[in-house]
């Protein structure tokens, strides 16, 4: 793992909705195999911000590339960086009438032109890494909330993304299954595989995060390892925040 490979940079990055300005210059490099947790209160920027880093949301100023991919209006550089990010939300979205077999079969089909062949045998193996193979000819609505995360999950890996950004993935979980899907979470980060992370869960930040960045109200006010960010927050803004999280 080259540690000095850069995956995503983000330089300035602004971005309005209407006269709100949601995002106020946001620089982050995130590099190959980091694993980068974002925390920060409710209607700080997060979602915004790392759903910029696919396209799903448009900045209007600064500049963000993804494995040297410049985003910009050019849709070609668009749909080339949608390939390398995979994206895992608090609502799972799955295709609910697809199976889970087809959930993941989907885009790679689609998408990568992948044969069925290829994207089912793909699929089983992944399936299998997130621990979930014997469900998969059932539809999402059979599986339980922590079975249909590690769906999505497995869903997104099946693009063979460079980098995965995650939104709050346990934060619609029932207790109980939250650990299922950080642990599978934790497994894929052993594999190297380079993660943004928006999460409220300390001890996965404090046990797999690289680092941890606090946001509010659309700036990154402080950046730390988990250890700094925990134990000693240079800011008021972040002693506040941890206050109310730990
Ligand atoms: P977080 O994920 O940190 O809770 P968000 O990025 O979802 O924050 O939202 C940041 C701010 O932008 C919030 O004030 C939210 O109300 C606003 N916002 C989010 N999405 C939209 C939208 N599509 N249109 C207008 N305002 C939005
Ligand atoms: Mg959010």
């Amino acid at each position: 793992m080259n540690t000095q490979e850069v995956v995503i940079v983000a330089e300035n990055v602004q971005k309005w909705y209407g006269k709100f300005q949601v995002l106020r210059g946001v620089s982050l490099t995130v590099h190959r195999g980091e694993v980068v947790v974002i925390m920060g209160p409710s209607g700080s920027g997060k979602s915004t911000l790392i759903r910029t880093f696919n396209a799903l949301e448009e900045h209007q100023q600064g500049r963000i590339e993804i494995d040297g991919i410049a985003l910009t209006d050019d849709l070609r550089n668009i749909d080339a960086v949608r390939k390398d990010v995979g994206m895992v939300f608090q609502q799972f979205n799955l295709f609910p009438h697809l199976t889970v077999l087809d959930n993941i079969t989907l885009a790679p089909i689609w998408v990568r032109k992948w044969s069925k062949a290829k994207a089912n045998e793909v699929a089983m193996q992944l399936l299998e890494r997130v621990g979930i193979l014997e469900q998969a000819q059932k539809y999402p609505g059979q599986l339980s909330g922590g079975q249909q995360q590690r769906v999505a999950i497995a869903r997104a890996l099946a693009m063979q993304p460079k980098v995965m950004l995650f939104d709050e993935p346990t934060s619609a979980l029932d207790p109980e299954m939250v650990r299922e899907v950080l642990e599978t979470m934790k497994t894929l980060a052993a594999d190297g595989m380079t993660m943004v992370v928006v999460t409220h869960e300390v001890g996965f930040a404090r046990e797999v995060a690289d680092r941890v960045i606090f946001m509010d109200t659309g700036v990154i006010v402080e950046e730390a390892t988990p250890t700094n960010f925990f134990q000693n927050p240079t800011q008021e803004r972040t002693r506040k925040f941890l206050s109310q999280i730990l």
